[in-house]
């Protein structure tokens, strides 16, 4: 772990960090004792004066040097992310590795030009100045799906604003965040951030209860974020939420079709389905319904399932095998329902680790468990509807509010649909692609903290006012 400045050995009890692909141990880690997060909300607070008091130029230069770091040693971070996670060692270096680079240049470059209200005299002979100022220490909690770039949204937007952060990465998925306190020992004052590993029920819940913590942030599920909401409340912590997602892809009937089912093929199926904004919610216009549900069949058959070192693997395996027997059990339960039509999947290959098949379940109604309750794995429900209205009472119809995306030639129902969608991100004709310009985040019980983008450093400051008296 990293604390203080220093890399050090957890003293509580061990974890053992396995393969996904084979289930086999590959590390073990112990987790951080309550006095060793005790020292690094300690050490996250003493440094806090004079990182706060950097300029952001200055700041901004030592995450530049991190960003060329983390790209220099991409095929590393890329081998140990593949392996504790089970993702395609390609897709994670191609994919993952050059946009978290882009973020945390994205955010350097962002911290020099904030912006906000101008400065003036409001009162004869008082100059009145907005101030964007950080909170101080950042208890930030990431989950499994995407550990290295959880980790970066969640270290380096807080610190490039003057905060200082303790960070708490997944029981299971430890190891780049590891990797990532190394290089930062080497590159940051000591304290300025801390990584320490545990559970979410012990280390988790200490940062989040800790009265020197001023704010926590955390990416995990709903029923965690209302846990973190009440620890909250000892010191009235900020709290930057940005909880699970059931995404809703609306499928119109004058869409392009292959391109609508190009990307459920991709998007409901990458990380293996694994992903908050997962195409998992198909709803398609009754006209095109029989055309689309053959084309998607016919498209997801052909997913490659594998090893993640392969070069041409999709699909690599479930994190864990708890989680591959709870999608294996959503599965199960739509399946057995007369309406609903398993096309494709549904069982988990004969190979070890903790793989499950690419799945499809046509004919599901909007009320089904597998339409309404977030899967987090290769599972896509297809839905058919017949009006424009009755389509987005369902898609609203969700606690969630993440993201949605809809398909359509007509910009009258792009434009209807979009501005009446009750998520986060709406994509028009495409699914899945974020971008460090614009804001990652929900609404509804997705939360509302938003990652990516300048928001999320309006998020990790306090508006200050200050009046000063010329008179
Ligand atoms: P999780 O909520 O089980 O765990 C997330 C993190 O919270 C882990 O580090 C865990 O140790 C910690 N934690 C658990 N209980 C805690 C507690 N009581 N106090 C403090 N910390 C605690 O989620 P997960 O299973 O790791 O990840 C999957 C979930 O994350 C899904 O619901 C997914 O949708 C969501 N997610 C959301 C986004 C987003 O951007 N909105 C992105 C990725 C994942």
């Amino acid at each position: 772990m990293l604390i203080d400045g220093k890399l050090v050995q957890g003293e509580g009890q061990r974890e053992a960090i396995l393969d996904p692909s084979t289930g086999t141990r590959i590390a073990e880690v112990r987790e951080a004792s309550p006095e060793q997060v005790d020292q690094a909300v300690a050490a996250a607070k003493k440094a806090f004066p004079l990182w706060s008091q950097m300029t952001p130029g200055a700041r901004s230069a030592l995450l530049l040097k991190i960003a060329d770091k983390i790209e220099q040693q991409g095929t590393d971070f890329a081998r140990v992310e593949s392996l504790n996670v089970g993702k395609p060692y390609v897709r994670m270096l191609n994919d993952e590795i050059p946009g978290i680079v882009d973020n945390i240049r994205f955010f350097a470059g962002a911290a020099r030009c904030m912006t906000g209200l101008a400065a003036g005299e409001y009162v004869p002979g008082h100059t009145s100045v907005i101030r964007r100022d950080p909170l101080g220490v950042i208890g930030s909690i990431a989950p499994w799906n995407f550990p290295l770039a959880m980790a970066t949204w969640k270290i380096f937007a807080p610190i490039v604003v003057g905060n200082t952060v303790v960070m708490k990465p997944s029981e299971q998925t430890p190891l780049t965040a590891l990797k990532l306190g190394s290089l930062l020992a080497q590159m940051l004052p000591a304290g300025v951030v801390n990584i320490v590993t545990g559970q979410g029920a012990s280390v988790g819940a200490q940062l989040c209860g800790h009265p020197g913590v001023a704010m926590t942030s955390i990416t995990g599920d709903i029923a965690t974020g209302q846990k973190v909401l009440q620890a909250a409340t000892g010191n009235l912590k900020r709290t930057h939420l940005e909880l699970g997602g059931k995404a809703p892809v609306i499928v119109m009937d004058d869409a392009d079709l292959d391109a609508a089912v190009a990307s459920v093929r991709s998007a409901g199926f990458y990380n293996a389905g694994q992903d908050c904004c997962a195409a998992c919610r198909v709803y398609v216009h009754e006209k095109v319904y029989d055309k689309f549900v053959a084309a998607l069949h016919g498209a997801v058959k052909t997913i490659r399932l594998g090893s993640p070192a392969d070069e041409d693997t999709e699909l690599g395996p479930l994190v864990s095998a708890r989680q591959r027997d709870r999608v294996a059990g959503f599965v199960e339960r739509a399946a057995d329902l007369t309406h609903v039509e398993l096309l494709t999947g549904g069982r988990s290959p004969e190979r070890p680790g903790f793989f499950y098949e690419p799945t499809i379940l046509a004919g599901a109604r909007h009320d089904d468990e597998i339409v309404q309750r977030e899967v987090f794995g290769p599972v896509v429900s297809v839905t058919p509807f017949k009006t424009m209205e009755q389509v987005l009472e369902w898609a609203n119809d969700s606690r969630y509010g993440l993201a949605s995306s809809v398909w359509t030639r007509d910009v009258k129902t792009a434009g209807h649909l979009s501005a009446r969608l009750q998520y986060g991100t709406t994509w028009v004709n495409q699914h899945f692609t974020l971008i460090s310009e614009m804001p990652h985040g929900g609404m509804k019980m997705s939360g509302y903290g938003k990652d990516q983008s300048i928001f999320s450093l309006e998020d990790y400051t306090a508006i200050r006012h200050v009046m000063m008296n010329f008179g």
